[in-house]
Parts: structure tokens; C-alpha cells; sequence
């Protein structure tokens, strides 16, 4: 830490109270996009870091990580796969549910478009519970694909996401203040 890229981009994130119901502090990512800067480090600070890690997938979690994923993989020079929400992909998928604070969700991602043991990174906006991510992840190991570790603009603290990641590292850029 004590990077000032990461202030930038902490200053660049707006909370938003009681969105989208109450009690739910929501950061937007939307004020970030909007600060060529911040977004620039942000993109920046991920691909020093996965650029010699022979990643060659980043899986984005829809929708918010679809912003993020394909900027870095194409500058580390990896191919992008949409991770998305059920009924969206035309292809054969599979499929994989996960819970939410009032009932589940689920993931889908097309078969067929990783080989096994690829180095996958996982990309989304932000990590509270880990429910998502830990979908994320299965969907890709059920490819026989590598998940090198998940990466998240914001972690939020009160939340132990590590715990649900299925012992996969949790990389995340910054805590909300
Ligand atoms: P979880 O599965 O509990 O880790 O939740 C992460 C997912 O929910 C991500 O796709 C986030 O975009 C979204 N999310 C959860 N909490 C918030 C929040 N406080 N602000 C913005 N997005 C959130």
C-alpha cells in the first residue's frame, strides 16, 4: 500500500447509502469509469501484476466485470470470457448457481472455450461475500481450467469472501473508507 494510485482510485468510487435498498452502502464504479486517471491505474495495476504470470484467460463476472476484464486481457495478451447470468448466452453452457442474500442466482459460461490447465484469472468489481466468485470458479475448474486467483477493484472488509473462494487468493485494490 501507500501507493497513491490507489487514493486515486479510492476518491474516484462514490458510495451511494441505502442503494439499491436500504441498509446497502453501494459503491459505483460508474464515477471511477468516468476519472480517465483512476480508471487508467486501475487497469494499469492489474496488468503489472498478471502481465508474467502466464495468464491466458481473464473470466469477467457480469456485468461489472466485463468494464474491467477485457482491458487487462488484452494487454497481457490473453483471450476474455464473459461470465454471464442465465439465458444470455447462445451457445451450449454450463451452469452453475450460487446464493444470494434472498434466494440464488446463477453464472453460465460456454463450453468449449478454455483448454485444460489454462491459467485463469477471475475479474470482477467488487468481492463482499465470495458467493459470486466462488461460482466463478467452478464453472472454470469444471473446464479442467487453472484459477490463478481472483482480482476486485473493492473488497469489502466485513465480509470474509477468502473463506468462500475455495482456497483461491483474493487480490483487491481497495477497501471502502
Ligand atoms: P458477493 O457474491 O456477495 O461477493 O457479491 C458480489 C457481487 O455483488 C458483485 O458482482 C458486486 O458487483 C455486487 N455487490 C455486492 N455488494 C455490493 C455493494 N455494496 N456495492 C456494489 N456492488 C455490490
Amino acid at each position: 500500500k501507500g501507493d497513491p494510485r490507489l487514493e486515486a482510485i479510492s476518491a474516484a468510487i462514490r458510495v451511494v447509502p441505502d442503494f439499491p435498498k436500504k441498509g446497502i452502502m453501494f459503491q459505483d464504479i460508474t464515477t471511477l469509469l468516468l476519472d480517465h486517471k483512476a480508471f487508467k491505474h486501475t487497469i494499469d495495476i492489474f496488468v503489472d501484476r498478471y502481465r508474467d504470470m502466464q495468464i491466458s484467460v481473464v473470466a469477467g463476472v457480469e456485468a461489472r466485470g466485463f468494464l474491467f476484464g477485457p482491458s487487462i486481457a488484452l494487454a497481457i495478451g490473453a483471450k476474455f470470457i464473459p461470465l454471464r447470468k442465465p439465458g444470455k448466452l447462445p451457445g451450449k453452457v454450463i451452469s452453475e448457481s450460487y446464493e444470494l442474500e434472498y434466494g440464488h442466482d446463477r453464472l453460465e459460461m460456454h463450453v468449449g472455450t478454455v483448454e485444460p490447465r489454462e491459467r485463469v484469472i477471475i475479474i470482477d468489481d467488487l468481492v463482499a461475500t465470495g458467493g459470486t466468485l466462488s461460482a466463478a470458479i467452478s464453472l472454470l475448474e469444471s473446464q479442467g481450467a487453472e484459477v490463478v486467483e481472483c482480482a476486485c477493484v473493492i473488497g469489502l472488509p466485513e465480509v470474509k469472501g477468502q473463506h468462500k473462494l475455495k482456497g483461491k487468493p483474493l487480490y483487491v485494490l481497495v477497501e471502502p473508507s
